[in-house]
Formats: C-alpha cells, structure tokens, sequence
C-alpha cells in the first residue's frame, strides 16, 4: 500500500493549493478527497499517467462537501467511476443535489466558488454515511471517521490505522509555508470547532495529512500549535468584537502579531484568488459572537 499525493489546485500552473490523497492497494484505489471540480484533470492525468481508470477507484472518503473538497465527485461518477461514496449525514443530501451547495457557494464566496467550478450530482445509492467514531475496514485497510465540527457543521476527520494518519480536511487549519492558520469562515462554531482540536489531539495520530497542504510529521505538535494560533484568533476578535471595533482594524491588528498570516497571505497572492481569505476566517469568528449575542438576547 502507498499514499500519494495528488495536487489538484484548480488554477493552471498553480501548485500546492488543493490536495487529494490516493491510497494505492492491490485491490484498487481509495480517495481522502475528490479535489474541486476544476482540479479534476490532473487527477484524471495523475490516473492515466499510471494506467488506472476511474472503475479503479473503489471509494472516495470526503472530510466535507465544500467545492474545494468534494466538488469532483460527481465527475469521477460521470466518467465512469463508481465508487462507494463516504460523507458525514449532513452532506450526503447536498452530494446527490448540489444544486443549492453550488448557490450558497456563489453568495458565500463568489469568484472563489468560480475557480473551484460547479459540482454535478452523485447516484444516491453510491453514498455511504459512517456514524461518528465508525471503524471500516476498506480493501483491507482500516479506517475510522471521527466527527469533527466547526469549520463546518458536516466535517469528518479520517484516520487511517495502518499509515497511524490523521487527514484533517479543514479541521486542523492550512499549512502553507510551515506555518498553520485557521480557515474560519461563516458560518463557523468556535465551541464545536475547540471540541473538534481536543477530539483529534485525544486520538494521538503520529502524521497528519492537510487538504491545504500536504503530510506532516509530528502531529500533535502541529495539532497544538493550531490550537495556540486557533486561540489567539479567538481571543483577539471576541476582544475586538466586545470592545465595538471593526473587523478591518481586528485584522489589521492582529496581522501584526502573526506573522504566520503573512507567510500563508503571500501564498494566497501567488495562487491570484481567494486573497481576502483571512479576512474571511476573522469575520467567521466575529459573526459566531454576533450569533452568540442575538441568541442570548433573544432569550432562547
Ligand atoms: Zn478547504
């Protein structure tokens, strides 16, 4: 057995953006991940390349449906795949219609959403929902889907035992540049999400796969420098929030106190989209505490 990394960054001769993970077994291949839509050829190069087809493909294990990690799905479907499909239950109805997935998308994120493409629909019979902490064993490797909300309602970790792997999906945050931030971006659940740290640091994983970008070693020293990073996000926007300031000034304030926003932000210039995304994460925070407040005062 092997794990490959396969870079399917949707954006031409851009590299290390959006990865998806092979597992090659001599019994066919399982995907941590289905890319975006547009990051779609260079999996299908990446197949062709080593005389596999898309039948080869015998499961697609999904951490969550956003574009930029479930969107080509359905592609793998459409060109002749027909992979059992595993996604939380709270994703599995947007798989087989994306058609408000793809709306939301372009409200929430805009030209983002443009670059990843739009989904199409997986067969309904094809999609597999793993209860949290399920163990499966797939082309006699096992796997176990640990639930981890926050970046999304509907986001899974997923171990893999044999490699003592943890892919992380958005859960851990992006590593770009040896550094580690969070993508927070609304609707985002700062309780769910610390949880969601504690849970991944509890099952002691030794490596840890990125979606954005790539294995790690060591991964509970990065699980806990994310939870550090995570934190200081945390504290300084509810500070900010409490205190009435703007989120410009937030992010102004603390991009002089992190240094690893610059390093991943001049990631986010070379890639030449999606240059707002700290910005983005920083309101995510913001808005769960505007949440918080109108839910306390409206007394429910
Ligand atoms: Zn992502």
């Amino acid at each position: 057995m092997e794990i490959s990394i396969v870079d399917v960054s949707p954006k031409p001769g851009i590299e290390g953006d959006i990865c998806l993970y092979v597992v090659e077994t001599s019994k066919g291949l399982i995907l941590v991940e289905a890319g975006p839509p547009n990051g779609f050829q260079r999996l299908e190069k990446w197949l062709l390349e080593r005389e596999y087809s898309f039948s080869d493909i015998k499961y697609v294990l999904l951490t969550h449906i956003h574009l930029d990690h479930g969107g080509g799905a359905g592609y793998i479907v459409q060109r002749g795949g027909n992979p059992e499909i595993y996604v939380h239950p709270r994703g599995a109805p947007h798989l087989v219609d994306p058609s408000k997935l793809w709306r939301s998308s372009l409200e929430t994120i805009g030209d983002v959403a443009r670059v990843y493409g739009e989904p199409q629909p997986v067969p309904e019979e094809l999609v597999k929902i793993p209860s949290d902490g399920e163990e499966v064993e797939l082309l006699g490797l096992g796997f176990e889907f640990i639930y981890t909300p926050g970046h999304a309602k509907h986001h899974m970790s997923i171990y893999l035992e044999d490699e003592d792997i943890l892919f992380t999906g958005d859960s851990a945050g992006l590593y770009h540049g040896g550094t580690v931030i969070p993508t927070t971006p609304p609707p985002h659940n700062v309780e769910e999400s610390r949880s969601s740290i504690r849970r991944m640091m509890a099952l002691a994983p030794g490596r840890l796969g990125y979606t954005h970008f790539g294995i790690v070693d060591d991964a509970l020293d990065w699980l806990e420098r994310y939870e550090i990073v995570y934190n200081k996000w945390v504290n300084h926007v509810e500070k900010g929030y409490r205190e009435g300031r703007g989120i410009d000034e937030i992010y102004r304030e603390l991009r002089r106190v992190d240094v690893g926003i610059e390093v991943q932000e001049r990631f986010f210039r070379y890639r030449g989209y999606g240059e707002e995304e700290v910005l983005l994460s920083l309101y995510g925070i913001y808005s769960y505490y505007e949440w918080l407040e109108t839910r306390s005062s409206s007394g429910s």
